[in-house]
């Protein structure tokens, strides 16, 4: 038996993804905060998402920080692989994961169907999928719906607590307080994924308990967004320059999840003071449409200046001329449709998905627009068009980009170094022992820890893959 508990992470470990952290109690149970996917790891992905470094049979509890893949999506193959015990999460994160993780099982399948159809033309061996959709509904079966705000018990020794942090819905910190054989408790706070208080819909991110020891995100550790300029304006601009005046189309790459839902939102307000003009709105996407109807259900999350809206307009999701296409032919028909509207579809950075084909369709007019609300990497559709490429390929096709790009910023759904150092300000940070640095770039890491120490937090540590630290 050991003293005192320990950490130790097997994923998002000077990384941005692959979310996986290990507490071991004083009597010997198991506990995984998130089961993340490694994402964007190019050819290394695979095999770190193949590789566990700990055995899933042996894991008792799953508390779960958020729904988004980078920190739920190896739950599916934790319960192939001999999990079988319950997944803490709250019922927004339980709602999303049951369209995100049925989503991020049929994306793994269609990709490889296409990987495998070449390797098998160069003679080698198939890849086998990580996980399938019985797996994933196996994952449901297994989760376990706790509020948010109130300590549940998780195994003989620990209560949890989940303190929401507005970076999507469900998603909060996980706030630990864990017996140590020293007749004390150890407070231990993961941040999860930090939110932002300017999220248009979410209410938060709210202070958590005072800390032993604080295991801290710092995915933009060494960044700061733009000053919040005002993205109700700056939308009605875009549409009244591109539909009214040039009697375009405005195209909008968005995720599902929290950024589509925004838009709506706002274009909702617009429609309500009447600045929006009279022109049809699509969302053309039928994971978007689940994950709005999921938002719309989970008000007890919402800010207080998005529940006196309600009060006066009803549904913030819905306004005249707006148009949830979720059947294909639907989504077709929007193709041969004459004059101005706008459309929002996914993926985010519109490397899949509907998107890709409003984008094709529309992108050699130079009276359309299409206007990127959110980050994109460089590879992907969505990250050429920032870059100002004049030429994109698109199902193999080349494509004049004549139609106006253009960038809505400060809609982040992650906090900026700022934001984050806020988040910490409700600790007495003297008091904080340590504070461990994960998903983020080493690089970033470094940036973000002197930021921290500069706050009056005497210790920052970069948590290191497979590396416990003994939190005493
Ligand atoms: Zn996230």
């Amino acid at each position: 038996m050991q003293l005192f508990p320990t950490l130790c992470s097997f994923g998002a470990a000077q990384k941005v993804t692959g979310s996986k952290h290990l507490i071991t109690t004083v009597t010997g149970e198991k506990i995984l905060l998130d089961c993340g996917l490694f994402q964007g790891e190019g050819k290394d992905s695979d095999a770190l998402n193949r590789h566990w470094g700990f055995e899933p049979r042996e894991i008792d509890y799953v508390i779960l920080s958020h729904a988004h893949i980078d920190h739920t999506g190896l739950l599916p193959k934790l319960v192939k692989d001999g999990f079988t015990g319950p997944i803490f999460c709250n019922s927004g994160t339980k709602d999303l994961c049951e369209i995100m993780l049925l989503d991020g099982a049929f994306i793994q399948k269609s990709d490889l169907e296409r990987i495998n159809r070449r390797r098998r033309e160069r003679h080698e061996l198939p890849i086998e999928a990580l996980y399938d959709e019985s797996d994933v509904y196996q994952t449901l079966e297994q989760m376990v719906v706790v509020a948010n705000g109130r300590p549940f018990k998780v195994g003989e020794t620990t209560w949890a607590t989940y303190i929401l942090n507005a970076h999507i819905l469900g998603s909060a910190a996980i706030h630990l307080q864990l017996a140590s054989l020293e007749n004390k408790n150890i407070h231990f706070t993961f941040t999860g994924d930090i939110g932002r208080d300017s999220d248009q819909i979410l209410d938060g991110p709210f202070p958590f308990p005072q800390s032993d020891y604080i295991l801290c995100e710092s995915t933009y550790g060494d960044r700061l967004h733009s000053v919040a300029e005002d993205v109700k304006d700056q939308l009605l601009k875009i549409v009244q320059e591109t539909c009214v005046d040039r009697g375009g189309k405005v195209i909008i790459p968005a995720f599902s999840v929290d950024r589509t839902q925004e838009l709506i939102y706002l274009l909702d307000q617009l429609s309500h003071e009447k600045l929006l003009p009279s022109i049809p709105v699509y969302i053309d996407s039928p994971l978007s449409i689940k994950a709005t109807n999921i938002m719309a259900k989970h008000q007890e999350e919402f800010n207080p200046e998005i529940l006196k809206y309600i009060m006066k307009d009803g549904d913030p999701f819905d306004f005249p001329n707006l148009h949830y296409t979720s059947k294909l032919e639907d989504s077709k028909a929007i193709n041969s449709l004459q004059g101005p509207a706008i459309i929002i579809s996914a993926s985010g950075m519109a490397e899949a998905g509907r998107i890709k084909h409003h984008i094709a369709n529309n992108i050699e007019n130079p009276n359309n627009t299409i206007l990127i609300v959110g980050y994109a990497t460089p590879h992907t559709l969505a990250g050429q068009l920032i870059q100002g490429r004049n030429e994109v390929r698109i199902f193999g096709d080349f494509f004049q980009v004549n139609a106006r790009v253009e960038r809505m910023g400060n809609f982040s759904a992650h906090a900026d170094y700022l934001e984050m150092l806020d988040f910490l300000g409700c600790q007495d940070a003297p008091k904080v022992k340590k504070v461990l640095l994960v998903h983020g770039n080493p690089d970033v890491m470094d940036v973000f820890a002197d930021k921290i120490k500069a706050q009056g937090f005497p210790k920052v540590q970069k948590m290191v893959w497979g590396e416990p630290i003994e939190l005493n």
